[in-house]
């Protein structure tokens, strides 16, 4: 029986030359061929020489008065000119470079050829050659390789058509073609291959671009699905009381979005699969405290919790916050760092294992092997893009395939989201607390001390403090460490010792960054110098300035995080930064920093400048690739994709509905997917 999952070899004609060249296309199977679609279409429709204007691309249709000749410049150049009768009149077409055409002219038949006009010589530079019995008025043009010939391709798929055209199914059900008006498997095949005009074209790709999309959450969704079938989680059924009670005692009330986000991830714990859920909220938001009362919550389920941060100082900083409100509750907290001595650590292990440790946070040493838990049940990851997907994964795989969430504050595009993490669940906080007020941002175009100097100054004498990055180096700690020095030195010049400066770097050992830190958070130090270490989660709501020097230099989630380190307390907040930039993309970061605070539209202007690979680094390159539909320009259909997509996994998890055979064999022949059979 024809299937289109046949390999393309069971066409005739196909050998394995050609099974070579259409794999290295990326098609292996019937199915692959017929929806490998035209990049752009020419237009065919021929033109009377009564309506041509100079350097137009157009068709002509007309008559071979003799051979063609030939003529060889060198062993890859060459002219051929042929001359056509066309209405009446004699037409010198060229081609440059395709000799193979010249069999093709058989003097006194017809023939079309496509090229450019020109109107002094009433001559035609050719470009295509087509034999005019098609009466199709565009021609696709199919993105091929040297190994073939878009004439070929074009043959093997009209074979392909005729071929397999009974045994198309149909993927997207017929409800949703319907709701959507699109049209189905076989309208889009002739529509994108073989359209007369524009309007089938565009009805087509418009319909194709949905079906892209929605094979692709549709797998999503499947391989979700196979993942949670294949992982016995936990279920962790934490006192709701006992999580009411904690949630009382916080100094603050919650915002809305914090409450509907804990909701989601206590909804989460409770289910027996193993937790994989991204909680992305803006710098500022309060994560922390949403982890805390996760973390709080396993607690009370009889679970030992963990969390992970990627630094020394941040680890040290949440166990401060956090510790004090974990005790109220008699629940048992421990710092495990790289600064941790072994002595200390041979005791936090004994207690680990022990179980007299509730709660442990620390640093990647978590995920150390010496590091055994009783009954790890719960993990929190927080910044998780600064650890690795195996430091992930360690953590993972500790203890009893504890849940684990992971916090961000680089909002991820909307685009990314839905496309990259389709096989996580994600929260998003999408409020900040009440009170903060917008940061102010500036830009200072001139590289000019005095006028940051005045800047700072005021501030100061207000009691608030300041924040001054220095540039960074791309791959030099050297050259990294030397501006910092240098700027600490223009910063102690100007205000020492009426106001004491300090300097953090990268290369301080953990005690003295940890003192230095102290020291700025309890206002010992009014003017922090530092390099990017602060970047991530450092919080100190004293600081209501943050300086950034050579500005341009760094990626426009950076400068969102570096911002994201002050504006945390009562007072107005600012941000300067120092910048020429040479470049307009730089400029235009610039821009987008001095006109919005909120972290998603800079994530997709992030994503518009620089494309979607670069957005989490080349680790995690963004973006599936897509052969026609594209995730930024097209996502209104990409999010209605998902949308469907899920809906079907709902209501039909094992795609048993007659409407989804088709889906459900497709799906079959691509990824292993037990349950489906
Ligand atoms: P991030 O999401 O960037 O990790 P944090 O968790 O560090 O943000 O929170 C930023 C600041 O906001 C902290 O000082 C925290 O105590 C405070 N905060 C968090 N939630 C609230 C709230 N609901 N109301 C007032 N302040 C809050
Ligand atoms: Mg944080």
């Amino acid at each position: 029986m024809l299937k289109l999952s046949d390999s393309v070899e069971t066409l005739s004609g196909v050998g394995a030359k050609r099974v070579t060249a259409l794999n290295s296309l990326g098609i292996f199977t019937i199915n692959d061929l017929l929806f490998y679609f035209p990049f752009r279409y020419d237009d065919l429709k021929v033109k009377s020489l009564a309506e041509v204007t100079d350097q137009e691309k157009i068709t002509l249709k007309g008559t071979v008065i003799a051979a063609p000749i030939l003529n060889r410049f060198g062993p890859n150049k060459n002219r051929l000119i042929v001359r056509l009768l066309v209405e009446h009149q004699v037409v010198i077409v060229t081609f440059f470079n395709q000799p193979w055409l010249k069999d093709r002219f058989i003097p006194d038949t017809v023939v079309a050829v496509f090229g450019k006009w020109d109107q002094r010589r009433r001559g035609l530079t050719g470009m295509k050659f087509f034999s005019p019995k098609g009466d199709n008025d565009l021609a696709g043009i199919y993105s091929v390789n040297k190994n073939i010939r878009q004439s070929t391709l074009i043959k093997l798929v009209k074979l392909a058509f005729e071929k397999y055209q009974s045994v198309i199914g149909n993927l997207v059900p017929i409800d949703i073609r319907q709701r959507y008006r699109l049209l189905d498997d076989r309208e889009i095949i002739t529509g994108m291959h073989f359209p007369k005009t524009a309007a089938e074209v565009k009805a087509a790709h418009r319909s194709a671009v949905f079906r892209e999309f929605f094979v692709f959450e549709c797998r999503m969704q499947a391989m979700r699905q196979k993942e949670r079938q294949g992982n016995q989680g936990l279920s962790l059924k934490y006192q709701l009381a006992a999580v009411q009670d904690f949630i009382h005692e916080l100094p603050f009330e919650l915002t809305q979005a914090q409450k509907r986000v804990v909701n989601e991830i206590a909804a989460d714990m409770k289910r027996p699969y193993q937790m994989n859920r991204l909680l992305q909220g803006d710098v500022g938001s309060g994560k922390t405290i949403v982890a805390a009362i996760a973390l709080f919550s396993a607690v009370t389920a009889g679970y030992q919790a963990a969390l992970m941060v990627p630094t020394e100082i941040l680890a040290t900083q949440h166990f401060e916050k956090l510790q004090p409100l974990f005790a109220k509750m008699n629940v048992v907290t421990t710092l495990l760092t790289g600064a941790t001595t072994n002595k200390n650590r041979r005791k936090i292990d004994e207690n680990l294992v022990q179980g007299r440790v509730n709660i442990l946070i620390g640093t990647h040493a978590l995920i150390q092997e010496s590091v055994h838990f009783k009954n790890l049940g719960f993990v929190v990851i927080d910044e998780q893009h600064r650890f690795g997907v195996n430091q992930r994964k360690a953590l993972r795989e500790k203890g009893l395939h504890p849940d684990v969430l992971m916090m961000t504050a680089t909002p991820i595009p909307r685009t990314l989201a839905i496309t990259t993490y389709g096989e996580m669940d994600v929260s998003t906080i999408d409020q900040l607390p009440s009170g903060r007020k917008p940061i102010k941002t500036y830009w200072l175009k001139n590289n000019q001390d005095q006028q940051a100097f005045a800047f700072v100054r005021r501030q100061l004498v207000q009691h608030n403090q300041a924040f001054v990055i220095s540039p960074l180096i791309e791959e030099s700690e050297t050259m990294d460490l030397k501006n910092a020095e240098l700027l600490y030195e223009r910063y102690r010049e100007a205000f020492a010792p009426e106001y004491e400066v300090a300097l953090l770097h990268g290369q301080m050992s953990n005690d003295d960054k940890n003192t230095v830190m102290a020291a700025f958070a309890k206002n010992e130090v009014q003017i922090l110098v530092a390099t990017t270490v602060v970047e991530v989660g450092v919080d100190v709501p004293n600081a209501n300035t943050m300086i950034i020097y050579d500005a341009d230099r760094f990626g426009l989630s950076q400068l969102h995080q570096l911002r994201g380190r002050v504006g945390r307390g009562q007072q107005q907040a600012y941000c300067l930064l120092v910048a020429q930039p040479k470049n307009e993309v730089a400029v235009a970061r610039l821009q987008a920093m001095t006109e919005t605070n909120d972290g998603f539209v800079l994530s997709e202007k992030d994503l518009e400048l620089r494309g979607p690979g670069d957005v989490f680094g080349q680790k995690q390159s963004g973006l599936p690739d897509f052969q026609i539909g594209d995730p930024v320009a097209d996502f209104n259909v990409l999010q209605v994709a998902q949308t469907e997509a899920q809906q079907i996994f709902v209501d039909d998890p094992s795609l048993s509905k007659a409407e989804h055979q088709t889906l459900r064999t497709f799906l079959k022949t691509t990824i292993d997917l037990k349950r489906l059979d």
